[in-house]
């Protein structure tokens, strides 16, 4: 039965962070801010809600956790984020405690994580150590093999997006050196299909792209299943 199952089945094509409602994945996580009301969902996605470090706004914070936290209570979100810290963004004492508020809620939920990370590697990764339990995933990871791979010792989760067709050269040699247990695709705010990215990938993976397909697909029940 087992061979029959793999041999048959292609996999989905699994888009774990977008911004676009329309899509052309099988399954896509689609993010929203807590401001905006929850979107209709369309077949096949699931929904994210966070606050991302770039539209902090001092006076709504509470406000816009405790709309998160409603989302939780009322299970209409599959993971809280993204949110994260942003290195080129200011005020890091403030996205530190907002960020840290949103692990408290992915953790007393049970939601994973999606998180944006720009050169605060390192502070994601104390953070991890320290407080969390629940999945988190990297999205839109552009940092170095090095960096991956300290992601994955604790394992934590990276996702990439049409970086893989900018950088196709770096990303190689990140995808080829990284194990891909812990490996998920995504079209974030590109104008890229899901399909385009699964199919670089597979290319700079020199896999079969059904292959990848399962792959994703596996990684991906292990976090949201
Ligand atoms: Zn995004």
């Amino acid at each position: 039965m087992k061979v029959a199952f793999f041999t048959n089945f292609a996999g989905m094509y699994i888009d774990c962070h977008t911004h676009c409602i329309k899509s052309d994945a099988d399954i896509s996580v689609l993010n929203f801010y807590p401001e905006e009301p929850i979107p209709a969902l369309v077949k096949g996605s699931i929904l994210s809600c966070g606050i991302h470090p770039w539209y902090i706004d001092p006076n709504k914070i509470q406000h816009d956790l405790q709309r998160i936290e409603e989302f939780c209570q009322q299970n209409k979100i599959a993971a809280i984020g993204e949110c994260g810290l942003d290195k080129n963004t200011k005020d890091m004492n403030l996205q530190k405690r907002v960020f840290e508020q949103q692990i408290a809620l992915s953790e007393k939920y049970g939601l994973p994580l999606i998180i944006h990370a720009v050169k605060t590697h390192h502070l994601i990764l104390e953070k991890k150590q320290t407080k969390a339990k629940q999945t988190w995933v990297i999205h839109g990871y552009h940092g170095s093999v090095q960096t991956a791979q300290h992601f994955i010792d604790k394992e934590i989760f990276i996702s990439f997006g049409e970086n893989l067709i900018k950088y196709p050269d770096k990303f190689k040699k990140i995808l080829n050196q990284i194990d891909l247990n812990f490996v998920l695709l995504e079209t974030d705010d590109s104008n890229l299909g899901i399909r385009e990215i699964y199919t670089e990938a597979a290319k700079l993976l020199d896999l079969d792209l059904d292959m990848l397909k399962i792959k994703i697909e596996e990684n991906f029940k292990r976090i949201f299943l």
